[in-house]
């Protein structure tokens, strides 16, 4: 007996059954636009072989115009065709079904021959796009319904037609974007005739016996968005046009309410697809922020969809079906919703991977296999670095020893777990602690390793990380004084009034976990509706609540500095890092930049601005929070090096700046894997 009956339920598609009720969704993994097909293909059939029952690939154009940026991949030759047959044929090798995601960014497309509706620019890109004429929109219909006869070509089980999150096919349903008066801009039914058209064509394109899934918005979260009689209706005709399932898009790229990041509270959206169930007759998928197999199951136990998509989550393991169906969820490497090394990667031109597993899209480059020599390893430190390495080098067979002076495993994790909003770390260590136990690493806690203990050892690996940098503030030795690791790791007690200085990742996260109290809104959804101003979809267009955002009144009066004259949080996550941004300032956080500090006494911090050191101020405060950035942990890596012990040094203890759980975990997998 299971414990996921209904996730585990075969699902029946008339022409074909998919083993379970798990779609992995499209991610843009960057591999297809480097040419380098194996390793596209082993990137997908790694994910068939764990087991999914369908999966959507990465964004594909239908032609050059609706590419993302320039150059980003499309179907067009027949080398294009026998390219994605290497990975279609590897997928169905490995028992997997695939559909190919045929994504149109219409003005969301970042270059300078985008196409819309109406020539509206959108305010997340630079180029305005030009208005399709009649003849314009026709081509663009035609090479949908092209593209997806070539994706049946290559051998793809279905296609998969973006229809939500802002691109072009969303464009048209709206009037913030669509302002034409011919047939296809005006009356909703006008509006609504491209997504029609598209699905009808693309369904004669590719026969009946071919899955067609079409994500459909069914909350836009922008203003002027549609109303969830629009999406009803909208739903109705898009089955009629042939579609084989109804996947649900939450939220167009410029809206300003995280749809996704970790804040997000877990299966946030999932009620607005429960909205449409009942309302047609063909499957509905639901998505966003599900990422364990038990949210999954409750979502589908709940009726909430007739199926789950996770997409984050497959980069996080590919082989979460199979240890659910094994009995092994603790042993799902747990998506935390970061973006840091998906999301983020895309957005700076990178290759996605995954911050908790870094083999994601470099599963060709980074291979964990049996050791042929079995070694003796003793790895110091137990954070996301030391644990990296220990457990992936006992997977191979080494004999590994972890040590670590604090009493429990996850180190700077663990100041991570506690912040609003990134509840999701309190998993991460939870699943390292589950993995060290499994792949048999002999845990020493509250031992300080020391030079003398490390001997006889055939590998040393020094993962120590980072203590406080000394910022030498004259008067930052007072009682009013603390540094973030009080604050987050001692409990110690902050009065009404803080000065926080450093505006890094750590400042960001004081001052986030300073300006609440009570129950995390991401631990509530409806408190974290209010907040950000999530409403109905049947009550108000869009889904945007009537009275905006509504965030509940801070907990205290946080100012944050840096010495930088620029705005603050500029460094902080690419797609996520306005989010850090906005909640800080819906608590009335005060954000100064060019601040040099002079001194700290009883009424507080003394600064002063610009090189000159002029206009003196006081920020009178109770405490002064330390979060002045990093410095080495080194001590012990220096002892063994004047000892001539040859030792790794990994992590924070390698290099501080820009340290964080992303290069540590990396670094830590690639060293496991090569001693
Ligand atoms: P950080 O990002 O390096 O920031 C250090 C802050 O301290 C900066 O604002 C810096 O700004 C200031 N500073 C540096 N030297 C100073 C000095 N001598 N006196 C006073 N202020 C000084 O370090 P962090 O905030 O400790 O974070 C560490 C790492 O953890 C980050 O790199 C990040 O990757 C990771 N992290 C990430 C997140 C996230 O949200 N993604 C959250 C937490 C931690 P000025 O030099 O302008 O004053
Ligand atoms: Fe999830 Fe972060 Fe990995 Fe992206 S990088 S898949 S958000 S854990």
């Amino acid at each position: 007996m299971t414990n996921y009956p209904h996730l585990l339920k075969p699902l029946d598609l008339r022409h074909v059954t998919l083993k379970n009720r798990v779609l992995m969704g499209s991610m843009h993994t960057g591999l297809e636009e480097r040419g380098d097909w194996d390793r596209v293909a082993e990137y997908y059939a790694e994910r068939a072989r764990g087991g999914v029952g369908l999966m959507v690939t990465g964004g594909i154009a239908p032609n050059e115009e609706g590419g993302v940026f320039p150059g980003a991949a499309g179907l067009y030759t027949p080398e294009d065709i026998a390219n994605h047959r290497k990975v279609t044929d590897r997928v169905h090798e490995a028992g997997g079904r695939i559909a190919m995601q045929i994504l149109h960014a219409g003005r969301y497309a970042y270059g300078p021959n985008c196409v819309s509706a109406s020539p509206v620019k959108s305010p997340i890109s630079p180029f305005p796009p030009k208005e399709l004429d009649e003849e314009g929109i026709e081509k663009q219909i035609a090479d949908f319904a092209t593209t997806a006869a070539r994706a049946r070509e290559a051998g793809y089980d279905g296609v998969e037609v973006m229809g939500s999150e802002g691109y072009f096919i969303n464009q048209f349903l709206v009037t913030h974007v669509n302002k034409r008066t011919d047939r296809w801009g005006g009356s909703y039914e006008n509006r609504m005739r491209l997504p029609i058209e598209i699905m009808k064509r693309v369904r004669a394109a590719v026969g009946e016996d071919f899955i067609i899934i079409y994500r459909l918005s069914m909350i836009d979260l922008v203003p002027d968005g549609s109303t969830f009689d629009e999406v009803v209706q909208l739903a109705r005709e898009i089955e009629k046009a042939g579609a084989s399932i109804i996947n649900t898009g939450i939220g167009w790229h410029e809206a300003r309410i995280p749809t996704i990041a970790t804040s997000v509270p877990r299966a946030a959206f999932a009620w607005v697809t429960k909205k449409l169930m009942g309302k047609v007759s063909i499957p509905v998928i639901t998505s966003n922020r599900i990422n364990t197999p038990e949210v999954a199951e409750s979502v589908l136990a709940e009726g909430c969809a007739d199926m789950v998509s996770m997409a984050r989550p497959f980069l996080a393991d590919p082989d979460f079906v199979k240890k659910a169906e094994e009995g092994r969820a603790a042993e799902i490497a747990p998506c935390i919703g970061c973006n840091q090394a998906c999301l983020d990667h895309t957005f700076s031109g990178k290759i996605s991977s995954c911050l908790v597993n870094p083999k994601a899209c470099f599963e060709t480059e980074i291979v964990v296999e049996p050791a042929a020599t079995k070694k003796k390893v003793a790895v110091v430190g137990a954070g996301p670095a030391g644990l990296s390495v220990a457990m992936t080098a006992a997977e191979r067979g080494h004999v590994v020893k972890l040590f670590d002076k604090a009493g429990e495993i996850g180190g700077q994790l663990n100041m991570a777990k506690v912040i609003p909003g990134k509840e999701e770390f309190h998993g991460l260590v939870d699943w390292f602690g589950t993995m060290i136990a499994k792949t048999g690493v002999e845990l020493r806690l509250n031992t300080e390793a020391t030079a003398e203990m490390l001997e006889g050892f055939d590998e040393v690996v020094v993962a120590t990380g980072v203590t406080p940098r000394d910022p030498q503030i004259p008067g930052q030795e007072r009682e009013n004084v603390l540094s973030y690791i009080d604050v987050l790791r001692g409990g110690a007690e902050v009065g009404q009034r803080v000065a926080v200085i450093g505006a890094g990742g750590i400042g960001f996260d004081v001052s986030e976990y300073l300006v609440h109290a009570g129950e995390s809104p991401t631990e509530d959804l409806e408190l974290w509706k209010e907040e950000w101003g999530v409403g109905d979809p049947e009550e108000t267009r869009g889904g945007l609540a009537k009275g905006g955002p509504h965030p509940h009144a801070p907990a205290r009066q946080v100012t944050l500095m840096q010495r930088k004259a620029k705005a603050l949080g500029k460094g902080l996550g690419k797609t996520t890092g306005w989010i850090h941004r906005a909640a800080l300032k819906m608590k009335g956080v005060e954000m100064v930049g060019g601040v040099n500090y002079e001194k700290i006494d009883e009424t507080g911090l003394h600064v002063s601005f610009g090189e000159a050191r002029e206009t003196p101020k006081v920020i009178e405060c109770d405490n002064v929070v330390l979060c002045a950035g990093q410095v080495s942990e080194r001590g012990l890596a220096d002892t063994l090096e004047a000892k001539g012990v040859k030792a790794h040094v990994i992590g924070g203890a390698e290099l501080a700046a820009e340290l964080d759980a992303k290069r540590a975990i990396d670094q830590g997998v690639r060293l496991g894997a090569a001693l």
